[in-house]
């Protein structure tokens, strides 16, 4: 055995940095407390901590790091919606993930792929052409292109998939993917080593309200007072919210996706086709990653089906037809909270100092940048909403504002 691995071995001050520090006691109370520590809790408290000089935080985890919807989501990245207010947020997301590997100073592997979205009817052309005329109004790098070109990008991929021939393509330079638990690791280091405390194996069961506003959350871990609160706990937004009296448009299913083994690299950008309810992309080990739509009923449950799986893979293979001899390695699903109209929860509550980050469905991963950096800038405000998410408050579903994304969420996420 090398001489220095017996060292290391054997000493008390094992040399390596440690990512975060030791778990400590629970102090009896914070400036803010956010709770679930997955990619949009973390990075909240990292922006509070770096950019607002707000330290007195405690994130409250009640499983591990990132172990959530983070670490299940197929990374997708893109900013190629159909609303203005969905484009604006989304492309400032995707412009901070390009720099998020230098502010971390730790490798989040982004990997600008390029994602393309297969249309198979005519209706689905002319929504296309909307959606790249949008995105290009904003600065997106979104165009329509035909099949040749699709041909050129993607010379596996099926043109002619059974009943549904592939007519256009919308080609979103923009689209890439990140390592996501690198994200939240990245964030929880960052954040950790400015002071803020985070907490796993901690959950919050019930939220102390008096005369309308937050004053405390119980823990399994004792009662822990605080100035306010930020709920960022996805598959579970509604049930949190019902805790705080709060009336929610939220409905949870569960959402699958499944890995093959690895293959030489044969597929860069992401490809995807909401008519065969199906997205695919080759990871950076060579895996083939496949995901599609939500399961079709509400579900608080990470089970997987082999219904889903059947009618999933029949789709991919119509795609990328010699995949039908791959070998499926890894299954899995998360909980999602989707919204009616496909758009987050983001901002005040009417519980007073009681912050909303909820509502991100199939799609906040690309998000988890922009949404901590703004709701970090709401929290350090005392309440004042940035013009970014001021159109996807809670309100919008009593004043009936939507943001109508059901049409570019589909089966991209
Ligand atoms: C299969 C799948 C594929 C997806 N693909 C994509 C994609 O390609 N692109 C994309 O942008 N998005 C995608 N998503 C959606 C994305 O993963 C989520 O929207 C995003 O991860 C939400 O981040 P979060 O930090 O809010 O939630 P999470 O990572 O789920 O974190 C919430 C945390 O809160 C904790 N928690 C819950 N209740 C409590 C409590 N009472 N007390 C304390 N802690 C609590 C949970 O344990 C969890 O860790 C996908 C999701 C799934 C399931």
């Amino acid at each position: 055995m090398p001489f220095n691995l017996l060292k290391y071995g054997l000493s008390s001050e094992y040399p390596v940095e440690v990512d975060l520090p030791a778990p400590k006691e629970l102090k009896s109370s914070y400036d803010v407390v956010i709770i679930g520590g997955g990619g949009h809790g973390l990075a909240t408290a990292y922006y509070l901590s770096r950019y607002h000089g707000i330290t007195n935080i405690a994130v409250l985890e009640k499983g591990y790091l990132g172990g959530g919807n983070t670490a299940r989501n197929t990374a997708v990245i893109r900013s190629n919606y159909l609303t203005s207010e969905g484009v604006k947020f989304y492309a400032e997301s995707v412009r901070m993930f390009e720099g998020l590997s230098n502010e971390f100073d730790f490798n989040i592997m982004y990997s600008h792929r390029g994602q393309l979205t297969l249309a198979h009817t005519d209706a689905t052309v002319r929504s296309f052409r909307q959606r790249a005329e949008v995105n290009k109004h904003f600065g997106g790098r979104t165009e329509m292109i035909d099949r040749q070109q699709i041909r050129e990008l993607v010379p596996s991929l099926n043109l002619d998939p059974g009943h549904i021939p592939v007519l256009a393509g919308l080609w979103h330079m923009d689209g890439a993917t990140a390592r996501h638990d690198a994200v939240a690791w990245g964030y929880a280091k960052q954040a950790a080593k400015r002071g803020v405390e985070i907490h796993q194996l901690t959950e919050v069961q019930e939220l102390v309200i008096e005369n309308g506003t937050i004053t405390a959350v119980k823990t399994n871990r004792g009662t822990i007072k605080c100035g306010c609160a930020v709920q960022a706990v996805a598959g579970m937004s509604s049930q949190l919210m019902k805790k705080a009296g709060i009336r929610s448009p939220i409905q949870t299913f569960p959402l699958q996706a499944m890995v093959t083994q690895p293959f030489k690299p044969f597929l860069d950008p992401l490809v995807s086709s909401s008519a065969l309810h199906c997205y695919v992309q080759q990871t950076s080990r060579g895996e083939v990653v496949f995901g599609g739509g939500s399961d079709p009923y509400p579900l608080f449950n990470t089970r997987s089906t082999l219904d889903l799986k059947e009618s999933l893979l029949a789709h991919a293979v119509e795609m990328f037809p010699f995949l039908a001899n791959a070998k499926l390695m890894r299954q899995w699903a998360g909980i999602t909270d989707m919204t009616p109209d496909y758009s987050p929860i983001m901002g005040l509550s009417p519980v007073k100092n009681y912050y909303l980050d909820a509502g991100w469905g199939t799609w906040g991963f690309k998000a988890t940048p922009i949404c901590g950096k703004t709701m970090a800038e709401l929290v350090a405000s005392g309440g004042k909403t940035p013009d970014l998410i001021k159109p996807f408050g809670l309100e919008r579903f009593s004043t009936f504002q939507q943001v109508n994304e059901m049409g570019a969420t589909a089966a991209s996420h």
